[in-house]
């Protein structure tokens, strides 16, 4: 069993490592950071749970503290990419406890919140930002952020990065940062794509690879329980009853179902609110906050707005609708059972979303059990109808969130508006108006609607609580 101290890390980091409780390092962490303090550029393939952010940021830091820059010309030596507002603010505020027996500088920006500070805090003297690609796009145009002195890139959650449409605002970004320079990238699947873009960024990269891509985390037990589209609220109330749930992050498809539902599930008395991308901010870190305190017994998020959310403890995660994209659902699942703590994971499927069931069973390369609850049985003559995405959903590939990519032109994909003088709109998520279900997305996973399925051949009686997939 190694230690902090054993992995090549100074004391004023270990320090910090300790306040915060931990001891042991996690597998990203043992195997990330000596690479990285010696160096290399680093690929790994780690989602979120594995303890990967302080995989790079404790390294990072070491780096940028051993090699102090001129007090005089203070501008960004590491560089954070994240693709969310809340992944941002997770990553800095990592930094900022890591570092906190360190001299080094951090600043998190993002957008959907005013530039002014943003440019205050540049001035005043940055060593390491973590930033959304779009808002740092704004920054770069209006020149009031200095990128030549990057030593160290890191491109944190790239796949989600790549699916949410900022590969043209990270070429551009790449494009004005130093030539040489330290490249890590972390990415918890590798389609084509990032592939790509490592191999255009990184100099003979060292792999780590920590779950294998695709796979869903063993310790997580996953319960699949087949009903009516109709039954499925009933059944949430039922089971956050019978299995005496503290707390759920519950799941939906789209903006518009997770505000019911949180409605509906409030009307039950199990205390619930919504975050999605078409809340401000201020909503949805309020509802976060009270979730963490233990107010509020559900969360009903979007896949998006949950992106990044760091949830200590979290233990059940409810697909109450399955993600169009079989990656979401390890993405989801991943909220659970974080760095060692055990969850679970119950996804309440219905006749529509067979098809989507068997794509993530082919992308996690496992077979679900259908459970069925009593009470909740599954009219067998059920026909699957077409999923609803609701209106202004992107398909998958197009997602984005607050910091809309733009396109060639250097404009917002987002009709979001807002943000003028190159602030970032608040609502940009419901940007493209696309909607339907185009799967469009690149690793294999089925997509699409169900066709009138029947019933798979292996139901069973649900048997209490969840159980291992496999
Ligand atoms: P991450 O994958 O970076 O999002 O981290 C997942 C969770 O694991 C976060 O809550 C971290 O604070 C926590 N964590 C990180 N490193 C460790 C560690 N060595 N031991 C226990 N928990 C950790």
């Amino acid at each position: 069993m190694t230690d902090f101290a054993a992995l090549g890390l100074a004391e004023d980091l270990v320090r910090a490592v300790r306040e915060r409780g931990y001891t042991v390092p996690t597998p990203v962490q043992s195997q990330a950071i000596p690479l990285i303090l010696a160096g290399h550029d680093v690929l790994a393939g780690a989602q979120t749970g594995t303890g990967k952010t302080a995989a790079f940021v404790l390294p990072l830091l070491a780096r940028l503290g051993a090699a102090a820059s001129a007090p005089t010309r203070r501008i960004p030596r590491a560089l954070v990419l994240t693709p969310t507002r809340e992944l941002a603010a997770q990553v800095e505020e990592s930094v900022r406890h890591y570092g906190r027996h360190t001299k080094l500088h951090s600043l998190v920006m993002f957008g959907g919140v005013g530039i002014n500070p943003q440019i205050d805090g540049l001035r005043r003297g940055v060593d390491i930002l973590v930033a959304t690609p779009g808002r740092l796009l704004d920054h770069l145009q209006q020149r009031t952020v200095d990128l030549s002195g990057v030593e160290i890139l890191v491109l944190d959650e790239a796949d989600r990065m790549l699916d949410m449409g900022f590969i043209r605002d990270i070429r551009r970004i790449l494009s004005v940062l130093p030539k040489v320079r330290q490249n890590l990238l972390f990415s918890a699947t590798f389609p084509e794509e990032i592939r790509e873009l490592a191999g255009s960024l990184m100099r003979d990269p060292k792999h780590i690879e920590i779950a294998r891509l695709g796979t869903t985390a063993d310790r997580i037990a996953q319960q699949v329980i087949i009903t009516d589209r109709g039954h499925k609220k009933d059944l949430l109330a039922h089971l956050f009853e019978s299995r005496q749930w503290q707390q759920a992050l519950v799941f939906t498809r789209t903006k518009h179902l997770a505000n019911r539902l949180a409605e509906q599930l409030d009307a039950l008395g199990i205390s619930a609110m919504a975050i999605h991308g078409n809340k401000s901010q201020t909503a949805r870190t309020r509802a976060l906050a009270e979730f963490k305190t233990g107010r509020l017994r559900a969360l009903v998020a979007t896949d998006i707005a949950a992106r990044g959310i760091d949830i200590n403890e979290l233990p059940i995660v409810v697909n109450f609708e399955l993600p169009m994209v079989a990656e979401d659902y390890v993405h989801r699942i991943g909220r659970t059972a974080r760095a060692g703590s055990s969850g679970g994971a119950v996804s309440l499927v219905c006749v529509d979303e067979f098809r989507l069931l068997e794509g993530i069973e082919r992308l996690t390369r496992q077979r679900f059990t259908r459970d069925i609850e009593a009470g909740f049985e599954p009219d067998p003559n059920a026909r699957a109808q077409p999923i609803e995405q609701g209106r202004g959903q992107r398909p998958p590939q197009s997602r984005q969130f607050s910091d809309a990519p733009r396109q060639h032109t250097g404009q917002r994909r987002s009709s979001g508006g807002g943000g003028g003088g190159g602030g970032n709109s608040r609502s940009a998520s419901h940007s493209s108006g696309n909607s339907g279900n185009s799967n469009g997305n690149s690793h294999g996973n089925s997509g699409g609607n169900s066709n009138g399925n029947s019933y798979g051949d292996s139901q069973r009686r649900a048997g209490g609580n969840g159980q291992r997939a496999r």
